[in-house]
């Protein structure tokens, strides 16, 4: 694990993210209570792998998506934001 991730408590793997494309999203967004940070639309759902202290159970079998996940990208940056406003 990354040394930014130690403490984070799998902060990414709590939202499905996706990017804001349009001012359609962003109205749907706000009527859903979604969160929009830098561009990127944050859908809360906590993976059903991610396990009780914040880490992936399926680690060695994770799925492509989150091994080509990399910390300070701009999702993991924008996500870290939502989690340091609650
Ligand atoms: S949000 Fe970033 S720092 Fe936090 S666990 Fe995910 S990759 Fe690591
Ligand atoms: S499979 Fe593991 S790394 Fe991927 S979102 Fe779920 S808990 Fe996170």
């Amino acid at each position: 694990m990354d040394n930014l991730c130690e403490g984070c408590n799998g902060t990414c793997c709590r939202y499905i993210s996706f990017p804001l494309k349009n001012r359609m999203d962003v109205a749907f967004s706000k009527a859903r209570g979604f969160k929009i940070v830098d561009g990127i639309i944050f859908i809360p759902h906590v993976c059903p792998k991610l396990d009780k202290d914040g880490k992936c159970s399926i680690y060695e079998e994770r799925p492509l998506n989150c091994r080509i996940f990399k910390p300070n990208c701009d999702v993991c940056r924008a996500v870290r934001k939502i989690k340091d406003e609650v």
